[in-house]
């Protein structure tokens, strides 16, 4: 089956998003055969009529097992630990399967045709995974960890992720995440903004340079990379010392981190999406009380001065969502961008190369998808009006096509009153500073 896009205005993400117009995209099954200006005859011909065809976009920073309301469901207590006897019943995972399929298929409504999950329980991500890749189910492409790996007390500790202290222990984890088919290793170097104890100190730290290098080097012999809940500046020490590979969320950068960076070929993975609104909207709607909201504002202060200085020194930066997490729907990797770009000063267009193209190259898989591009794997995203002018623009796709499979107008529910909240922020006038 051949389908051709004519008239469209390609953004051309391998050249800083430069427009196309009257662009025709042939695909054949999966893949894009061509990138031309010539009309082609085809099984199906759309014509876009000048709407604007990007790549999809790619979310390196996802939970699948939760839609983003808020919930107390895994904020410790009696309730976690029955939750977590459930699902480890075969009606538990059942049940958990279900939660991932409507929420992949949430993410791909919205326009992203890749996503990297980064923590899920009880390998429910890799069983999806398998299922979108057996085309018995339609999804994103999908990077997934399994459970993450952490210690007592970590991040993650006695929900979404696997516990232990020994180096052994925790290389154990590696090996049996490997052995059940994870595309990628995610520890927990440093603690949460909800799991700190004091106020103005969050991410602290709770692996050792002992545990979080020998957990990358058993994780690099066996040809995966590491990706780390990081959020203080002490964490990214242990995190870039260990050898970690990605640094999830982040923090602000110093001369010798940025060494440490190019060395390891490391890179920062942005996400805004829980701290702008746990920052920013009243606490009535967070639920947070001072001390969360004032360590929430210091990682959001960290990672944007991270960012900025990343982009700087050309530190390779992505983005993802952390969807999942309180007010951060599988449906909003729009948001990241535009908060990315309001508050980290980065354009539209960069914002969209790092959306697409970067972060393919981060995930290196930039072989296969990231741009409009002939060989690449079929992503497309279609949207009405020109995103460069208005990120917002990439909110309601025209067209999502996910591996050659093509949704149109695909109509996503959402939590309508999270919306609106979302969308009362001001995001020109946002500032994470706080006196501590
Ligand atoms: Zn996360």
């Amino acid at each position: 089956m051949t389908t051709l896009f004519c008239n469209a205005n390609l953004l051309d993400v391998e050249h800083q998003c430069q427009i196309l117009p009257n662009t025709s995209v042939l695909v054949d099954g999966d893949k894009i055969v061509s990138v031309s200006g010539d009309t082609k005859s085809a099984d199906r011909v759309i014509d876009l009529q000048g709407a604007y065809l990007l790549p999809g976009l790619i979310n390196l920073h996802v939970h699948l097992f939760g839609t983003g309301a808020p919930s107390k469901a895994l904020s410790g207590g009696s309730l976690q630990k029955f939750l977590m006897a459930v699902l480890k019943t075969p009606l538990g995972a059942k049940i958990m399967d279900g939660i991932i399929t409507k929420n992949v298929s949430a993410q791909l409504k919205s326009g992203t045709t890749t996503i990297r999950a980064v923590g899920d329980f009880c390998y429910s991500d890799v069983r999806i995974r398998d299922k979108i890749k057996a085309g018995k189910l339609l999804g994103p492409r999908m990077l997934v960890s399994g459970p993450a790996i952490t210690v007592p007390g970590g991040h993650g500790d006695g929900n979404f992720a696997r516990t232990g202290e020994t180096v052994e222990e925790l290389t154990a984890f590696v090996e049996q995440n490997v052995q059940a088919g994870v595309d990628w290793i995610k520890i927990c170097v440093t603690g949460g903004v909800m799991d700190a104890k004091e106020i103005g100190h969050p991410g602290e730290l709770k692996m050792n340079l002992e545990q979080t290098k020998a957990v990358c080097d058993r994780a690099h012999a066996l040809g995966m990379r590491v990706a780390s809940h990081t959020e203080s500046e002490e964490g990214l020490e242990v995190a870039l010392r260990g050898g970690v590979d990605t640094i999830e969320h982040g923090a602000a950068i110093n001369d010798e981190m940025l060494e440490l960076y190019r060395q390891n070929g490391s890179a920062m993975i942005i996400t805004l999406s829980p701290c702008v609104p746990l920052s920013f909207l009243p606490p009535q709607v967070t639920k947070l009380d001072d001390k969360a909201n004032v360590n929430t504002k210091i990682v959001g202060k960290g990672m944007v001065d991270g960012a900025k200085r990343a982009m700087r020194e050309q530190i390779p930066l992505g983005l993802g969502t952390d969807a999942a997490c309180p007010l951060c729907t599988q449906y909003n990797t729009w948001r990241e961008l535009a908060y990315l770009s309001a508050l980290c000063g980065m354009s539209p267009a960069d914002a969209i190369c790092t959306a697409t193209l970067r972060n393919a190259q981060i995930a290196g898989i930039d072989a296969v998808t990231g741009s409009v591009t002939a060989g690449k794997a079929a992503d497309l995203l279609v949207v009405g009006e020109n995103p460069l002018e208005d990120l917002r623009a990439l909110r309601e796709p025209l067209y999502v096509m996910a591996n050659g499979r093509l949704l149109e107008h695909p109509q996503q529910e959402k939590m309508e009153d999270m919306e609106k909240l979302l969308d009362s922020i001001d995001l020109e006038s946002l500032d994470f500073s706080v006196d501590v």
